[in-house]
Protein backbone atom coordinates (compact mmCIF):
# COMPACT_ATOMS: atom_id res chain seq x y z
CA UNK A 1 0.00 0.00 0.00
CA UNK A 2 2.71 2.18 1.17
CA UNK A 3 4.72 1.68 -2.13
CA UNK A 4 1.14 2.01 -4.21
CA UNK A 5 1.08 5.77 -2.68
CA UNK A 6 4.92 6.84 -2.90
CA UNK A 7 4.08 5.62 -6.73
CA UNK A 8 0.81 7.50 -7.31
CA UNK A 9 2.97 10.36 -5.01
CA UNK A 10 5.81 10.20 -7.90
CA UNK A 11 3.72 10.29 -10.83
CA UNK A 12 1.26 13.13 -9.44
CA UNK A 13 4.58 15.32 -9.35
CA UNK A 14 5.81 14.25 -12.97
CA UNK A 15 2.83 15.07 -14.21
CA UNK A 16 2.57 18.50 -12.64
CA UNK A 17 6.44 19.15 -14.07
CA UNK A 18 5.04 17.69 -17.44
CA UNK A 19 2.70 20.68 -17.45
CA UNK A 20 4.41 22.97 -15.84
CA UNK A 21 6.99 22.25 -18.64
CA UNK A 22 4.36 22.64 -21.17
CA UNK A 23 5.22 25.68 -23.86
CA UNK A 24 2.75 28.09 -24.82
CA UNK A 25 2.59 26.40 -28.24
CA UNK A 26 1.75 22.97 -26.62
CA UNK A 27 -1.19 24.16 -24.59
CA UNK A 28 -2.56 25.99 -27.87
CA UNK A 29 -1.94 22.66 -29.57
CA UNK A 30 -3.70 20.81 -26.87
CA UNK A 31 -6.76 23.32 -26.33
CA UNK A 32 -7.18 23.23 -30.44
CA UNK A 33 -7.21 19.63 -30.43
CA UNK A 34 -10.05 20.07 -27.64
CA UNK A 35 -12.36 21.82 -29.32
CA UNK A 36 -11.55 20.16 -33.20
CA UNK A 37 -12.45 16.71 -31.55
CA UNK A 38 -13.98 16.82 -28.57
CA UNK A 39 -16.01 20.33 -28.84
CA UNK A 40 -19.23 20.73 -27.29
CA UNK A 41 -20.25 24.07 -29.32
CA UNK A 42 -21.95 22.62 -31.97
CA UNK A 43 -23.79 20.14 -30.09
CA UNK A 44 -25.01 23.11 -27.62
CA UNK A 45 -26.01 25.65 -30.82
CA UNK A 46 -27.98 22.49 -32.07
CA UNK A 47 -29.83 22.32 -28.90
CA UNK A 48 -30.32 26.33 -29.18
CA UNK A 49 -31.32 26.51 -32.69
CA UNK A 50 -33.46 24.01 -33.05
CA UNK A 51 -35.44 22.70 -30.13
CA UNK A 52 -35.49 26.64 -28.96
CA UNK A 53 -35.81 28.49 -32.21
CA UNK A 54 -35.73 32.21 -32.14
CA UNK A 55 -34.65 34.20 -28.98
CA UNK A 56 -36.13 37.74 -29.13
CA UNK A 57 -36.11 39.42 -25.85
CA UNK A 58 -39.49 38.53 -23.66
CA UNK A 59 -40.22 35.55 -26.05
CA UNK A 60 -40.75 31.76 -24.69
CA UNK A 61 -37.56 31.36 -26.60
CA UNK A 62 -35.09 33.31 -24.86
CA UNK A 63 -37.01 32.11 -21.57
CA UNK A 64 -35.80 28.29 -22.39
CA UNK A 65 -32.71 29.74 -23.75
CA UNK A 66 -31.92 31.06 -20.28
CA UNK A 67 -33.21 28.05 -18.85
CA UNK A 68 -30.66 25.79 -20.88
CA UNK A 69 -27.84 27.88 -21.04
CA UNK A 70 -27.94 27.53 -17.18
CA UNK A 71 -28.95 23.80 -17.11
CA UNK A 72 -25.58 23.05 -19.24
CA UNK A 73 -22.89 25.77 -17.37
CA UNK A 74 -24.69 23.72 -14.09
CA UNK A 75 -23.28 20.35 -15.61
CA UNK A 76 -19.76 21.72 -16.20
CA UNK A 77 -18.67 21.93 -12.86
CA UNK A 78 -17.55 25.57 -12.70
CA UNK A 79 -17.30 27.54 -9.15
CA UNK A 80 -20.45 29.04 -9.90
CA UNK A 81 -23.44 29.53 -12.17
CA UNK A 82 -26.24 31.91 -11.24
CA UNK A 83 -28.85 34.01 -13.26
CA UNK A 84 -28.35 37.83 -12.97
CA UNK A 85 -31.70 39.79 -13.46
CA UNK A 86 -32.61 42.47 -15.70
CA UNK A 87 -36.13 43.77 -17.20
CA UNK A 88 -35.79 44.00 -20.89
CA UNK A 89 -38.64 45.39 -23.75
CA UNK A 90 -40.67 43.36 -25.58
CA UNK A 91 -41.31 44.15 -29.12
CA UNK A 92 -43.49 41.59 -31.02
CA UNK A 93 -44.04 41.05 -34.58
CA UNK A 94 -47.25 39.99 -35.15
CA UNK A 95 -48.92 38.16 -38.15
CA UNK A 96 -46.53 38.29 -41.14
CA UNK A 97 -46.24 41.79 -42.73
CA UNK A 98 -47.79 41.74 -46.15
CA UNK A 99 -46.77 44.58 -49.26
CA UNK A 100 -46.83 45.30 -52.95
CA UNK A 101 -46.15 47.72 -55.12
CA UNK A 102 -49.02 49.35 -57.33
CA UNK A 103 -47.75 50.38 -60.75
CA UNK A 104 -51.52 51.40 -61.77
CA UNK A 105 -55.00 51.06 -60.15
CA UNK A 106 -55.18 47.04 -59.71
CA UNK A 107 -52.12 46.24 -61.34
CA UNK A 108 -49.71 45.08 -58.11
CA UNK A 109 -46.48 43.41 -57.60
CA UNK A 110 -45.69 41.59 -54.28
CA UNK A 111 -42.63 42.49 -52.79
CA UNK A 112 -40.69 40.92 -49.54
CA UNK A 113 -40.53 43.01 -46.47
CA UNK A 114 -40.40 43.11 -43.12
CA UNK A 115 -40.90 45.14 -39.99
CA UNK A 116 -37.90 46.83 -38.25
CA UNK A 117 -37.48 45.99 -34.44
CA UNK A 118 -39.11 48.73 -32.59
CA UNK A 119 -41.58 50.24 -35.37
CA UNK A 120 -45.58 50.53 -34.50
CA UNK A 121 -48.21 48.55 -36.90
CA UNK A 122 -49.45 50.17 -39.98
CA UNK A 123 -53.41 50.93 -39.35
CA UNK A 124 -55.37 47.98 -39.57
CA UNK A 125 -56.38 47.79 -43.63
CA UNK A 126 -52.38 49.06 -44.05
CA UNK A 127 -50.98 51.45 -45.57
CA UNK A 128 -51.14 53.12 -49.12
CA UNK A 129 -48.93 56.39 -50.54
CA UNK A 130 -46.27 57.63 -52.72
CA UNK A 131 -42.99 56.77 -52.44
CA UNK A 132 -39.76 59.18 -52.41
CA UNK A 133 -36.55 57.26 -52.73
CA UNK A 134 -33.33 58.71 -51.53
CA UNK A 135 -30.01 57.72 -50.95
CA UNK A 136 -29.27 59.28 -47.29
CA UNK A 137 -30.64 62.36 -45.16
CA UNK A 138 -29.21 64.89 -47.12
CA UNK A 139 -31.08 63.63 -49.99
CA UNK A 140 -34.03 63.42 -47.80
CA UNK A 141 -33.03 67.25 -46.86
CA UNK A 142 -32.61 68.75 -49.81
CA UNK A 143 -35.77 67.24 -50.82
CA UNK A 144 -38.04 68.76 -47.92
CA UNK A 145 -41.42 68.29 -46.33
CA UNK A 146 -42.72 69.96 -49.81
CA UNK A 147 -41.69 66.39 -51.56
CA UNK A 148 -41.85 64.27 -48.67
CA UNK A 149 -45.16 64.87 -46.76
CA UNK A 150 -48.04 62.24 -46.85
CA UNK A 151 -45.37 59.82 -48.56
CA UNK A 152 -43.44 56.59 -47.80
CA UNK A 153 -39.67 57.46 -47.68
CA UNK A 154 -37.23 55.04 -49.39
CA UNK A 155 -33.72 54.63 -48.01
CA UNK A 156 -32.48 52.69 -50.64
CA UNK A 157 -28.10 53.39 -50.32
CA UNK A 158 -26.47 49.58 -50.34
CA UNK A 159 -23.92 48.34 -48.75
CA UNK A 160 -20.39 49.30 -50.47
CA UNK A 161 -19.26 46.14 -51.90
CA UNK A 162 -15.39 47.23 -52.63
CA UNK A 163 -14.99 47.22 -48.68
CA UNK A 164 -13.42 44.06 -47.47
CA UNK A 165 -14.66 44.42 -43.91
CA UNK A 166 -18.10 43.88 -44.57
CA UNK A 167 -18.76 45.59 -41.04
CA UNK A 168 -17.65 48.83 -42.09
CA UNK A 169 -20.05 48.63 -45.20
CA UNK A 170 -22.77 47.76 -42.51
CA UNK A 171 -21.67 50.67 -40.50
CA UNK A 172 -21.69 52.76 -43.43
CA UNK A 173 -25.20 52.27 -44.04
CA UNK A 174 -27.53 50.84 -40.70
CA UNK A 175 -27.85 54.93 -40.01
CA UNK A 176 -30.80 54.42 -42.65
CA UNK A 177 -32.73 51.73 -40.70
CA UNK A 178 -31.56 52.92 -37.15
CA UNK A 179 -32.39 56.66 -38.04
CA UNK A 180 -34.15 56.85 -40.90
CA UNK A 181 -37.83 57.21 -39.96
CA UNK A 182 -37.03 59.64 -36.68
CA UNK A 183 -35.69 61.80 -39.47
CA UNK A 184 -38.40 60.99 -42.06
CA UNK A 185 -40.74 62.25 -39.57
CA UNK A 186 -39.10 65.77 -39.33
CA UNK A 187 -40.94 66.13 -43.16
CA UNK A 188 -44.02 64.58 -42.73
CA UNK A 189 -43.57 60.98 -43.95
CA UNK A 190 -46.36 58.43 -43.36
CA UNK A 191 -43.94 55.29 -43.48
CA UNK A 192 -40.21 54.34 -44.17
CA UNK A 193 -39.27 51.69 -46.06
CA UNK A 194 -35.55 50.58 -46.38
CA UNK A 195 -33.14 48.55 -48.15
CA UNK A 196 -32.03 45.74 -46.23
CA UNK A 197 -28.97 45.69 -44.94
CA UNK A 198 -27.26 42.52 -47.06
CA UNK A 199 -24.73 42.41 -49.87
CA UNK A 200 -26.20 39.95 -51.58
CA UNK A 201 -29.34 40.06 -54.02
CA UNK A 202 -32.02 37.93 -52.96
CA UNK A 203 -35.67 37.93 -51.79
CA UNK A 204 -34.65 37.71 -48.26
CA UNK A 205 -35.85 40.83 -46.00
CA UNK A 206 -33.84 42.05 -42.98
CA UNK A 207 -35.07 43.14 -39.67
CA UNK A 208 -33.20 44.68 -36.79
CA UNK A 209 -33.43 47.92 -34.31
CA UNK A 210 -34.41 51.46 -35.20
CA UNK A 211 -35.24 54.64 -33.06
CA UNK A 212 -38.22 57.30 -32.80
CA UNK A 213 -35.81 59.55 -30.63
CA UNK A 214 -38.58 59.45 -28.15
CA UNK A 215 -41.05 61.11 -30.04
CA UNK A 216 -44.49 60.30 -28.55
CA UNK A 217 -46.32 57.46 -29.86
CA UNK A 218 -48.59 59.77 -32.19
CA UNK A 219 -46.13 61.04 -33.88
CA UNK A 220 -44.24 57.48 -34.95
CA UNK A 221 -44.44 55.89 -38.28
CA UNK A 222 -44.40 52.19 -39.26
CA UNK A 223 -40.92 51.39 -40.51
CA UNK A 224 -39.92 48.03 -42.41
CA UNK A 225 -37.19 46.69 -44.06
CA UNK A 226 -36.96 45.20 -47.88
CA UNK A 227 -35.57 42.68 -49.51
CA UNK A 228 -32.58 43.88 -51.53
CA UNK A 229 -34.02 42.82 -54.67
CA UNK A 230 -36.95 43.65 -54.19
CA UNK A 231 -35.80 47.40 -53.04
CA UNK A 232 -34.02 47.59 -56.84
CA UNK A 233 -37.59 46.50 -58.39
CA UNK A 234 -38.93 49.39 -56.51
CA UNK A 235 -36.07 51.99 -57.65
CA UNK A 236 -36.81 50.83 -61.54
CA UNK A 237 -40.41 51.17 -61.19
CA UNK A 238 -40.31 54.57 -59.67
CA UNK A 239 -37.80 55.51 -62.63
CA UNK A 240 -40.03 54.63 -64.87
CA UNK A 241 -43.15 56.28 -62.78
CA UNK A 242 -42.63 58.02 -59.99
CA UNK A 243 -46.59 58.02 -59.19
CA UNK A 244 -46.36 54.10 -58.84
CA UNK A 245 -47.71 53.81 -55.12
CA UNK A 246 -46.18 51.21 -52.48
CA UNK A 247 -49.23 49.32 -49.77
CA UNK A 248 -47.67 47.80 -46.86
CA UNK A 249 -49.17 46.16 -44.04
CA UNK A 250 -47.76 45.24 -40.47
CA UNK A 251 -48.80 44.40 -37.02
CA UNK A 252 -46.28 44.23 -34.44
CA UNK A 253 -46.14 45.95 -31.11
CA UNK A 254 -44.05 47.12 -28.14
CA UNK A 255 -45.04 45.25 -24.76
CA UNK A 256 -44.71 46.37 -21.27
CA UNK A 257 -40.81 45.44 -19.93
CA UNK A 258 -40.31 41.98 -18.74
CA UNK A 259 -38.61 40.33 -16.07
CA UNK A 260 -35.31 38.53 -18.09
CA UNK A 261 -31.75 37.43 -17.04
CA UNK A 262 -28.08 37.27 -17.88
CA UNK A 263 -26.65 33.71 -17.32
CA UNK A 264 -23.73 33.70 -15.55
CA UNK A 265 -20.74 31.20 -15.09
CA UNK A 266 -18.04 31.23 -13.21
CA UNK A 267 -14.29 29.48 -12.73
CA UNK A 268 -12.77 31.17 -9.24
CA UNK A 269 -9.46 32.20 -9.53
CA UNK A 270 -6.66 29.83 -7.77
CA UNK A 271 -4.10 33.18 -7.52
CA UNK A 272 -6.04 36.52 -7.97
CA UNK A 273 -9.79 35.66 -7.79
CA UNK A 274 -10.61 39.26 -7.56
CA UNK A 275 -9.32 39.50 -11.08
CA UNK A 276 -12.00 39.45 -13.76
CA UNK A 277 -11.90 38.06 -17.15
CA UNK A 278 -15.01 38.00 -19.33
CA UNK A 279 -16.02 35.96 -22.27
CA UNK A 280 -19.60 36.45 -23.51
CA UNK A 281 -22.11 36.78 -26.49
CA UNK A 282 -25.74 37.50 -26.40
CA UNK A 283 -28.52 34.88 -25.97
CA UNK A 284 -31.41 36.46 -27.29
CA UNK A 285 -31.78 36.73 -31.15
CA UNK A 286 -34.12 38.41 -33.97
CA UNK A 287 -36.77 36.71 -34.43
CA UNK A 288 -36.76 36.28 -38.41
CA UNK A 289 -34.44 33.13 -37.78
CA UNK A 290 -33.00 31.05 -35.03
CA UNK A 291 -30.47 33.40 -34.35
CA UNK A 292 -27.44 30.51 -35.05
CA UNK A 293 -24.85 32.96 -36.32
CA UNK A 294 -26.33 36.16 -34.27
CA UNK A 295 -25.37 35.42 -31.46
CA UNK A 296 -25.99 31.46 -30.67
CA UNK A 297 -22.56 30.66 -32.22
CA UNK A 298 -21.20 33.36 -30.07
CA UNK A 299 -23.00 31.78 -26.74
CA UNK A 300 -21.61 28.64 -27.15
CA UNK A 301 -18.14 29.50 -27.88
CA UNK A 302 -18.15 31.29 -25.10
CA UNK A 303 -19.75 28.20 -22.84
CA UNK A 304 -16.78 25.99 -24.59
CA UNK A 305 -14.00 28.54 -23.56
CA UNK A 306 -14.76 27.81 -19.44
CA UNK A 307 -15.22 23.63 -20.37
CA UNK A 308 -12.30 23.74 -22.72
CA UNK A 309 -9.60 25.44 -20.25
CA UNK A 310 -10.85 22.95 -17.68
CA UNK A 311 -10.52 19.49 -20.24
CA UNK A 312 -6.86 21.20 -21.31
CA UNK A 313 -5.67 20.61 -17.83
CA UNK A 314 -5.26 24.50 -16.88
CA UNK A 315 -6.10 25.95 -13.88
CA UNK A 316 -6.97 30.16 -14.52
CA UNK A 317 -4.90 32.54 -11.82
CA UNK A 318 -7.84 34.95 -12.76
CA UNK A 319 -11.44 34.38 -12.22
CA UNK A 320 -12.96 33.32 -15.50
CA UNK A 321 -16.23 34.60 -16.23
CA UNK A 322 -18.87 33.21 -19.04
CA UNK A 323 -21.02 35.80 -19.55
CA UNK A 324 -24.36 35.39 -21.73
CA UNK A 325 -26.21 39.08 -22.14
CA UNK A 326 -29.49 39.26 -22.76
CA UNK A 327 -31.29 41.88 -24.65
CA UNK A 328 -28.18 43.19 -27.34
CA UNK A 329 -30.32 43.29 -30.45
CA UNK A 330 -32.90 45.66 -29.02
CA UNK A 331 -32.22 47.26 -25.75
CA UNK A 332 -28.30 46.28 -24.85
CA UNK A 333 -30.15 45.96 -21.49
CA UNK A 334 -27.82 42.89 -20.39
CA UNK A 335 -24.57 44.56 -21.16
CA UNK A 336 -25.97 47.46 -18.94
CA UNK A 337 -26.91 45.72 -15.75
CA UNK A 338 -23.74 43.21 -16.19
CA UNK A 339 -21.21 46.38 -15.68
CA UNK A 340 -23.48 48.42 -13.60
CA UNK A 341 -23.66 45.34 -10.63
CA UNK A 342 -20.06 44.97 -11.44
CA UNK A 343 -19.45 48.87 -10.22
CA UNK A 344 -21.52 48.38 -6.85
CA UNK A 345 -19.69 45.17 -6.25
CA UNK A 346 -16.14 47.11 -6.93
CA UNK A 347 -15.24 44.26 -9.00
CA UNK A 348 -11.75 44.82 -11.49
CA UNK A 349 -12.74 43.65 -14.33
CA UNK A 350 -9.34 43.32 -16.64
CA UNK A 351 -10.05 41.37 -19.25
CA UNK A 352 -13.56 40.90 -21.42
CA UNK A 353 -14.06 39.26 -25.00
CA UNK A 354 -16.91 39.18 -26.72
CA UNK A 355 -17.81 36.57 -29.89
CA UNK A 356 -20.39 38.62 -31.82
CA UNK A 357 -19.62 38.62 -36.05
CA UNK A 358 -20.83 35.10 -36.58
CA UNK A 359 -19.61 31.44 -36.21
CA UNK A 360 -17.03 31.80 -39.25
CA UNK A 361 -13.80 31.06 -39.48
CA UNK A 362 -12.00 33.19 -37.38
CA UNK A 363 -8.83 35.13 -38.31
CA UNK A 364 -8.40 37.10 -35.49
CA UNK A 365 -9.00 39.47 -32.90
CA UNK A 366 -10.25 43.57 -32.38
CA UNK A 367 -8.86 45.41 -29.51
CA UNK A 368 -9.76 48.03 -27.69
CA UNK A 369 -6.73 48.45 -25.18
CA UNK A 370 -3.96 51.04 -24.56
CA UNK A 371 -0.58 50.59 -26.48
CA UNK A 372 0.96 48.57 -23.96
CA UNK A 373 -1.65 46.24 -23.53
CA UNK A 374 -1.26 45.85 -27.46
CA UNK A 375 2.13 45.57 -27.72
CA UNK A 376 1.64 42.73 -25.61
CA UNK A 377 -0.71 40.86 -27.66
CA UNK A 378 1.72 41.26 -30.85
CA UNK A 379 3.91 39.27 -29.06
CA UNK A 380 1.76 36.53 -28.81
CA UNK A 381 0.54 36.49 -32.54
CA UNK A 382 3.19 34.24 -33.72
CA UNK A 383 1.78 31.86 -31.02
CA UNK A 384 -1.60 31.88 -33.09
CA UNK A 385 0.12 31.33 -36.66
CA UNK A 386 -0.27 27.46 -37.18
CA UNK A 387 -4.26 28.16 -36.50
CA UNK A 388 -4.03 30.95 -39.19
CA UNK A 389 -4.86 33.40 -36.84
CA UNK A 390 -3.19 36.79 -38.28
CA UNK A 391 -6.03 39.60 -37.82
CA UNK A 392 -4.73 41.28 -34.61
CA UNK A 393 -5.69 44.87 -35.29
CA UNK A 394 -6.74 47.95 -32.42
CA UNK A 395 -10.55 48.90 -32.93
CA UNK A 396 -14.05 47.74 -31.53
CA UNK A 397 -14.51 45.12 -28.84
CA UNK A 398 -18.55 44.08 -28.75
CA UNK A 399 -21.54 45.88 -27.65
CA UNK A 400 -22.25 43.77 -24.30
CA UNK A 401 -18.68 44.33 -23.25
CA UNK A 402 -18.25 47.92 -24.22
CA UNK A 403 -19.90 49.10 -21.05
CA UNK A 404 -17.42 47.01 -18.84
CA UNK A 405 -14.36 49.54 -20.46
CA UNK A 406 -12.01 51.41 -18.31
CA UNK A 407 -8.14 53.25 -18.87
CA UNK A 408 -5.98 49.79 -18.28
CA UNK A 409 -8.58 47.00 -18.95
CA UNK A 410 -8.26 44.66 -22.48
CA UNK A 411 -12.05 44.32 -24.71
CA UNK A 412 -11.47 42.69 -27.40
CA UNK A 413 -14.03 41.23 -30.13
CA UNK A 414 -13.43 37.70 -32.11
CA UNK A 415 -12.67 39.02 -35.86
CA UNK A 416 -13.86 35.79 -37.87
CA UNK A 417 -14.10 35.88 -41.68
CA UNK A 418 -17.34 38.58 -42.42
CA UNK A 419 -17.85 37.80 -46.46
CA UNK A 420 -20.68 35.55 -45.66
CA UNK A 421 -22.28 37.11 -42.35
CA UNK A 422 -24.62 39.91 -43.97
CA UNK A 423 -26.42 37.47 -46.34
CA UNK A 424 -27.86 35.68 -42.77
CA UNK A 425 -27.63 38.70 -40.41
CA UNK A 426 -31.34 39.15 -39.16
CA UNK A 427 -33.00 38.06 -41.36
CA UNK A 428 -34.80 34.07 -41.65
CA UNK A 429 -31.73 32.59 -43.20
CA UNK A 430 -29.83 33.13 -39.82
CA UNK A 431 -30.25 29.00 -39.05
CA UNK A 432 -27.94 26.64 -38.11
CA UNK A 433 -27.23 24.85 -41.27
CA UNK A 434 -25.20 28.16 -42.14
CA UNK A 435 -23.08 27.31 -39.74
CA UNK A 436 -20.36 25.09 -40.38
CA UNK A 437 -19.01 22.50 -36.98
CA UNK A 438 -15.07 23.14 -37.73
CA UNK A 439 -15.32 27.02 -38.09
CA UNK A 440 -17.61 26.99 -34.65
CA UNK A 441 -14.83 24.71 -33.14
CA UNK A 442 -11.81 26.86 -34.62
CA UNK A 443 -13.30 30.25 -33.12
CA UNK A 444 -14.02 28.47 -30.08
CA UNK A 445 -10.73 27.78 -29.68
CA UNK A 446 -9.20 30.68 -30.19
CA UNK A 447 -11.01 32.48 -28.00
CA UNK A 448 -9.99 30.34 -25.16
CA UNK A 449 -6.18 30.84 -26.40
CA UNK A 450 -6.53 34.35 -25.98
CA UNK A 451 -8.04 34.06 -22.27
CA UNK A 452 -5.51 31.37 -21.55
CA UNK A 453 -2.17 33.53 -22.66
CA UNK A 454 -3.89 36.78 -20.95
CA UNK A 455 -4.65 34.80 -17.86
CA UNK A 456 -0.88 32.92 -17.57
CA UNK A 457 0.96 36.83 -18.80
CA UNK A 458 -2.05 39.12 -16.62
CA UNK A 459 -3.29 42.54 -18.54
CA UNK A 460 -0.63 44.97 -19.62
CA UNK A 461 3.04 44.00 -17.50
CA UNK A 462 4.85 44.99 -20.33
CA UNK A 463 7.78 43.13 -18.27
CA UNK A 464 5.86 40.18 -18.16
CA UNK A 465 4.91 39.62 -21.92
CA UNK A 466 5.82 36.52 -23.39
CA UNK A 467 9.27 36.21 -24.98
CA UNK A 468 8.68 37.15 -28.84
CA UNK A 469 9.39 34.30 -30.96
CA UNK A 470 9.50 34.06 -35.08
ZN1 LIG B 1 -25.36 40.12 -32.47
Amino acid sequence: MKILKSILLVLTIISTLNFNAQTDEDVLKTIYKQSLTNGKSYAWLNHLSNQIGSRLSGSLGAERAVEYTKEELDKLGLDKVWLQPVMVPKWVRGSKEYAYIESEPGKTTNVNICALGGSVATPALGLKAEVVEVKNFEELNALGAENIEGKIVFYNRPMQADLVNTFEAYGGCVNQRYQGAAEAIKYGAIGVIVRSMNLRMDDLPHTGSMTYDNLPVDRRIPSAAISTNDAELLSTMLKLNKNIKFYFKQNCKQLNDVQSYNVIGEITGSEYPNEYMVVGGHLDSWDLGDGSHDDGAGVVQSMDVLRLLKESGITPKRSIRVVLFMNEENGLRGGRKYAEVAKQKGENHVFALESDSGGFTPRGFSFDCNDAAFNQVLSWQPLFKPYLIHYFEKGGSGADVGPLKTETNVLAGLRPDSQRYFDHHHASNDTFDAVNKRELELGAATMTALVYLFDKYGVNPIANAAPIKD
